[in-house]
């Protein structure tokens, strides 16, 4: 399929640019979903953004429902962060040493999610989990790490194992250059299957250093826990001596001022966060109990560091953003979630197009699948490929979803009045094309 069949807008700025990154850069992008691949078309080059719309650089406009892949809950260049950022710059941009206004992002962050007495701050989400892994080990002695079929953790070797979205779009099984021995001691098990964990904690519960999960998997598209699944993780890894590692990088402080703990209730015994706590800079962090906490170099032995781990101007922006994140941000973020998916349920059903809009908190997304997704398998078994049309049409009527079958929808409190209307202008036509889509042969 040509690009420029794919699309009535005016993209050639964006072509060109593309043409140039992929001189320069793998792929044309610092990161795979970005390149388009699973949808075809030319990656649109974002020139601004500010609230709901995205801009790109031949000028068109959309409404954005990346979000930047989840950091962008109030929408984008917001005022406060902005201003945070500002005067975070003209004070130095890093030392090299510690301020204040780190412990003021831990603290909000341990005040925010109970479970967690301390945080160290890292510079992405991969690094959290990785960090966060390697604590596991080091506190328990052991090796083994369990993982779910398409969650993803980043792209740490170990925990590159059926890791979802990006690695599925590209329809890699797993990644060369991950070696045997990296990932040999990665168990990886289907979601939401408490019997397959049980069993593997059966037969090798002493070698297991812990269980990592997704809080809610967003990284297969939105697919929530089934009740006791969470709580059954801690009850086992907790039987066996094991430590429970879940990943709030994209549900953190998203799907409720507490993420996906403040919805659930159930602690984790180490958790990582990323995304929103960063408001759009590169921060991330790593917590927990301070009693494990307390491994970790320079209290303990367990090696960890970074140059510019709490950087000045990332953490000003991540304090500006949970600061602006008040009730009304989480009510906002629910009601245009639900709204949302309605609307697609309302436009898909008038096409008779089979599909199973489902969230995970204020996640959601699309599953061209007549039953609900549980999991990673049946993920993949949905009608992907009545995506990429349904994509296109949503683009060039400027709307701008995730480019892959397998992401999540990030809503922003910033959606108005315009961007409803945007949005309601779309969803028949794309729910049109994906009626009449075909499967390839
Ligand atoms: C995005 C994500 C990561 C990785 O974060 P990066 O900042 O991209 O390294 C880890 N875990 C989950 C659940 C994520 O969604």
């Amino acid at each position: 399929m040509g690009s420029q069949q794919l699309s009535s807008l005016r993209t050639e700025t964006s072509a060109e640019l593309f043409a140039r990154a992929s001189a320069a850069i793998p792929g044309g992008v610092n990161s795979p979903v970005r390149a388009f691949l699973a949808v075809g078309g030319t990656p649109r080059f974002i020139a601004s953004a500010a609230g709901p719309w995205l801009t790109d650089a031949d000028g068109n406009r959309y409404v954005d429902l990346v979000s930047s892949w989840g950091p962008m809950i109030l929408g984008h260049a917001h005022p406060a962060v902005v201003d945070a950022v500002r005067s975070a710059a003209v004070h130095g941009l890093s030392f090299g040493a510690p301020t204040a206004a780190e412990i003021e992002l831990a603290e909000e962050i341990i005040g925010r999610v109970g479970p967690v007495e301390q945080v160290r701050l890292v510079n992405s989400g991969t690094e959290a989990t990785m960090s966060a892994i390697r604590l596991a080990r080091g506190i328990t002695g052991r090796k083994v790490v369990v993982k779910f079929a398409g969650c993803y953790h980043g792209h740490v070797d170990a925990l590159l194992a059926q890791a979802g979205s990006g690695v599925a779009t590209l329809g890699l099984p797993t990644s060369p250059g991950v070696t045997g021995a990296q990932a040999a001691d990665t168990v990886v098990l289907p979601y939401n299957d408490l019997d397959a964990v049980r069993a593997v904690f059966a037969e090798r519960g002493s070698e297991i250093a812990c269980v990592i999960t997704e809080a809610a998997a967003g990284n297969m598209g939105a697919v929530a826990p089934v009740a006791g699944f969470n709580a059954g993780l801690r009850d086992l890894c907790h039987a066996n001596g094991a430590l429970l590692v879940i990943d709030e990088v994209m549900t953190g402080f998203r799907v409720s001022a507490a993420g996906w703990f403040g919805l659930e209730g159930v602690a984790g015994d180490l958790y990582t966060f990323g995304k929103v706590m960063s408001g759009g800079l590169p921060a991330a962090a790593f917590g927990g109990r301070a009693e494990l906490m307390a491994h970790l170099a320079p209290a303990g032995p367990v090696y960890q560091a970074g140059t510019l781990s709490g950087n000045p101007v990332a953490v000003a922006a991540g304090l500006a953003t949970l600061r602006a994140a008040d009730a009304d941000v989480y009510t906002a973020l629910d009601a245009n979630a639900e709204r949302l998916g309605s609307m697609i349920t309302a436009a898909l059903t008038a096409e008779g197009v089979q599909h199973h809009v489902q969230f995970a908190g204020n996640l959601l997304s699309v599953f061209f699948a007549e039953d609900e997704v549980r999991d990673y398998d049946a993920a993949k078994a949905s009608d992907t490929w009545r995506f990429t049309p349904f994509f296109h049409a949503m683009l060039d009527r400027g709307v701008y979803l995730p480019p892959s079958a397998y992401e999540a929808w990030f809503v922003s409190a910033a959606l108005d009045d315009t961007t409803w209307e945007a949005i309601d202008a779309a969803l028949p036509v794309a729910a049109k094309a994906a009626a009449a889509a075909k499967a390839a042969q």
